[in-house]
């Protein structure tokens, strides 16, 4: 009996990790200023460095990443428009609808068994100008890493086809971006590289990287200047953020190179797990059960916190609060547990 009595090992998500002793001094001595005046310092330093890195001229911080996701995806596409994207993305499945409740947008899908860009089903379904009766595509939205497919990565490849269609047809590219800092350090693709195929991007700092909040809209100064009006208009116009936004700053200079670590934690609980451990690109892993809500209160028995997606699918995620130790443990009880 391993679990019920030491910490229990959450592996249930990268939003559960809390934030770092250093991370908090951080905090505590960030310079602030209301940044609905555009006066936070903090704010626009973490602004600019993220859209330095992503390769685009400005972005915007916001609370969570379903907002920015919203934000960014109404710079492409209006109301009563479409977007294309893959069937389990985070924007189709897990946003309560907020793309079409803000928006009004619709959303038709592909699905691919990673989670990734399938050209051939985007050609298909792609409909700028049918006529009176038809929905205008807009935009493709792509999610790198792909959360419910298992952390996938898109491959380079198929981002940069998906750009040249993009362009031959004048519809635009969002990025669900949320881990798009895993994508960086699984390939040692640049963040720039990412940032360059897409028109616009919202990434999260609240995921792997361990702020206890924020994600930002990445893209042109126009579509970040738009976003500003909407986010206000939505009620996210946030004052004295740079004690938040410090948070962020920190984990970009401290936490992004260490996910290599939570991605080798990742291989071992799927090895562990009877997952073939090279599909494993990131933090993520997902797998299939006889009865997932069954397996997620055995495993919580054991002292390990696992979710379930679905009826017989459950998923792990390895984070900043997960060590080497945790993981050794987890990958004990979860050999151990009946699937
Ligand atoms: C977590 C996540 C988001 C944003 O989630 P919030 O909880 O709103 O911050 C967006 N996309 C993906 C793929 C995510 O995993």
């Amino acid at each position: 009996m391993t679990g019920a009595t030491a910490r229990p090992v959450d592996l249930r998500s990268d939003t559960l990790t809390s934030p770092t002793p250093a991370m908090r001094r951080a905090m505590a001595d960030a310079e602030v200023g209301d940044d609905v005046y555009g006066e936070d310092p903090t704010v626009r330093a973490l602004e600019e460095r993220v859209a330095a890195l992503l390769g685009h001229e400005a972005a915007l911080f916001c609370p969570t990443g379903s907002m920015a996701n919203v934000l960014a995806l109404r710079t492409l596409v209006g109301v009563g428009e479409e977007v294309l994207c893959e069937s389990r993305a985070h924007i189709a499945r897990a946003e309560l609808g907020a793309h079409a409740a803000y928006t009004g947008l619709t959303m038709r899908t592909w699905s691919d068994p990673r989670g990734g860009v399938d050209l051939a089903a985007v050609e298909d379904l792609f409909a700028p100008d049918l006529g009176p009766f038809f929905v205008a595509t807009r935009a493709v939205a792509i999610e790198n890493t792909h959360n419910f497919a298992g952390g996938t990565v898109a491959p380079l490849a198929d981002l940069e086809a998906l750009r040249s269609f993009a362009d031959a047809h004048g519809v635009g590219i969002h990025l669900d971006g949320a881990r798009i800092w895993n994508a960086h350090v699984a390939t040692g693709v640049p963040l720039a590289t990412y940032g360059g195929l897409v028109d616009v991007a919202a990434v999260c700092l609240s995921k792997g990287l361990g702020a206890p909040i924020g994600s930002l809209v990445v893209g042109s100064a126009d579509a970040v200047a738009e976003s500003r009006v909407w986010r206000k208009r939505m009620g996210g116009g946030m004052r004295q953020v740079g004690v938040l936004a410090a948070a962020g700053l920190h984990a970009l200079e401290h936490h992004v190179e260490r996910l290599a670590d939570d991605h080798a934690h990742a291989r071992l609980l799927a090895e562990a797990w009877d997952v073939d451990p090279a599909g494993v690109e990131t933090n993520i892993v997902v797998r299939e059960v006889g009865d997932a809500a069954a397996y997620v209160a055995a495993a919580a028995t054991e002292g390990v916190r696992v979710s379930a997606l679905g009826r017989t699918t459950v998923r792990l995620v390895t984070h900043l609060d997960v060590t080497r130790g945790d993981a050794e443990r987890a990958a004990g009880v979860l050999a151990s547990l009946p699937r």
